[in-house]
This record gives structure tokens, sequence and C-alpha cells, in this order.
């Protein structure tokens, strides 16, 4: 049975479109990063929700929102009605394992965690995460860890996906970003959550079956404002540079000199860098010339690595 669209999160335009915090600059630098595979307890078989949203991305003046439409039956809706995807039915019954407000408790602990800028904390809301997780790690879809998405990658811990998009719009231009890239497309979260601050997101996994696995998460949530390609990363796109945002998910040792080339005069570069010990890494185009180069704190991420498979 289909139900009506509904608007998730709670619209995103009643929240105010403030900044981050400000990031210092300094010296030109260039590296990313390695990785965090956590393990896990895998839990029972609970399937992921047979819902299909929509994703509308922001437009730089207008808020995203998130427009979940479910085709999941009655019995599993929502009393508040406000978000039919925070629901599963597995064997025909309804089970809410996933809820809204587990979803917004997730976005609490980011804005503990020093994350503030609204649009990404609406953004994060309006991800329904666990549909980027296999079923049987579907019920951590909302603990802050990196988890399994198979091929010895993770999705990213969700503290750090917000904050690499926080520095990100941290910019000259208010926030505003045309076009973005992201390096590891993985599982497709970040992606989306960044088609919900970005106009145009370009997204690029080496591994074939986890860019297939993207694509397939993706789908159902019809957002209109990612393009998927499978290919070495560490190039680039320059068919359709410069990008005014580019954040790689996978630590390297260096930045890519393609991936500099392709930043927009103005636009900022955010990367982990560092083998075991890992460092997120802001880099900014100053002119056409000239980068500055930030670090911003520890993190771990999988390593950056050239080739496709
Ligand atoms: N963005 C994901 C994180 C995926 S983990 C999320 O939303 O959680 C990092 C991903 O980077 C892995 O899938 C890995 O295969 C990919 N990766 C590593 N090196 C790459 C490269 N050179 N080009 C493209 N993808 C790369």
């Amino acid at each position: 049975m289909t139900e009506a669209p509904k608007r998730f999160p709670l619209t995103l335009s009643s929240v105010v479109d403030t900044k981050a915090r400000p990031t210092g600059v300094s010296a030109r630098r260039v590296v990313a990063t390695p990785q965090t595979a956590t393990r896990n307890a895998a839990y029972d078989n609970l399937k992921p929700p047979a819902v299909k949203s929509t994703i509308v991305p922001g437009t730089g003046s207008k808020q995203p929102y998130f427009n979940p439409v479910t085709s999941t039956n009655n019995t599993a809706r929502s009393s508040s009605g406000s978000n039919p995807a925070a629901h599963y039915i597995a064997d025909g019954r309804p089970m809410p394992l996933v809820s809204e407000g587990v979803r917004k408790a997730m976005v609490a602990r980011i804005a503990k965690q020093g994350v503030r800028d609204v649009s990404v904390l609406a953004a994060m809301e309006a991800v329904p995460r666990h549909m980027f997780m296999e079923s049987g790690l579907a019920s951590q879809a909302y603990i802050d860890a990196s988890l399994p998405i198979g091929h010895h990658q993770t999705i990213s811990q969700p503290y750090i996906v917000a904050r690499m998009i926080e520095v990100m719009r941290d910019n000259q231009q208010g926030g505003v970003l045309n076009r973005v890239l992201e390096i590891g497309t993985g599982c497709g979260y970040q992606a989306a959550v960044l088609s919900l601050v970005a106009k145009e997101v370009y997204s690029i996994e080496r591994i074939k079956p986890l860019h297939e696995l993207a694509r397939s998460n993706l789908r159902p949530l019809r957002v209109a404002n990612i393009r998927l390609h499978y290919g070495d990363g560490m190039l680039g796109l320059p068919q359709v540079a410069p990008f005014d945002g580019i954040i790689l998910a996978a630590a390297g040792l260096e930045v890519p000199q393609a991936l500099l080339d392709q930043m927009a005069i103005g636009g900022r570069l955010v990367a982990p860098m560092g083998s075991r010990h890992q460092v997120l890494q802001l880099i900014e185009r100053i002119s056409k010339f000239d980068w500055t180069s930030t670090t911003l704190e520890d993190c771990h991420f999988v390593p950056l690595r050239s080739g496709i498979i």
C-alpha cells in the first residue's frame, strides 16, 4: 500500500542557516588517510524498510528537505506520522526498529560533539542511514561508529561525516556549494547527506561492487542531484571540474595534485591524511597557484588506494 508523501525531517526551512565554527588556515600541504574497520555484532534478520523516498537538493538559498514516500503498510506507520522510513516490515509485521527518535538522538550527539552547522545537522537528520547498511547491521545504524559495508570498507562514523561537510561549507560563499566531489562513495551514505547541502554531487568509487551497492541504496531515495562514477578517485573528474568542495572519504599520505587542480578558487577540500595516525586536513585554494592547509583533528579512515577493482 502506498501512503501519501510525507516530509522529513521537519522542514529545514525552520532552521536558520548559520555557519560552522570558523577554521583557521595555515601553510600549504597535501595528504590523505587510512581507515577504520569496526567489527560488529551482527543482529537478526531485520530487513531494511521497503521505502521509497525522494531527496530534494538544497539550492543554496533554499533549504533542502527529505521527502520520503513509503510503501509500507499502514500498521507500520509512526503515530507521529513524520517518518515512515523509520519502520521495518519483517515477515509482514511492523518493526519499529529504527525510529525518528533514534536518528534525532544521533544528531543531538553530533551537535554535542561540536558540529554547529544547522544545515548539516538537518541533512544528517533527513537521511535514513539504516537504508545504507546491510540488514544485519541496520539496528546499529545510528550509533556513532563506522561499520562494515563489505570489501574491507566501512560506512563512515556519523560525526565525521557531519564534521567534514561542515568544514567544507564554512566557505567564503556563505555555505553555498554548487558542485562537490566525493572520493570514496562506499555505500552512498555521505553522498546522500551531501546531496542536501550542495546542488550537484559527484562521487567516485574504485570498487565496482560498492559502486553498484551505492547505486542500489540511493535508487529508492530518488536523489536527482547525485552522479556516481566508477573509477579511481585520485584522478578526480576533470571533465566536470572545478568543484566548490571535495571530500575524501579515505586517507592517503598526500592529496593527489589532480584533485588540487580541480578545486575552484575559494573551494575547500577536506581529507583525512596519514596512515596509522591520521588527521583531518582542510585545504583551501586561494588563487590559481596557491593553496593553504589547516590541520583540524584526529580521525580514522580506510586507506585511499589507486586503481580500480
Ligand atoms: N563515503 C562513504 C565511506 C566509504 S569508505 C560513506 O558514506 O560512509 C571509503 C571508500 O573509499 C571505500 O569504499 C573505498 O573503496 C573508497 N576508495 C579508496 N580509494 C579510492 C579511490 N582512489 N577512488 C575511489 N574510491 C576510493
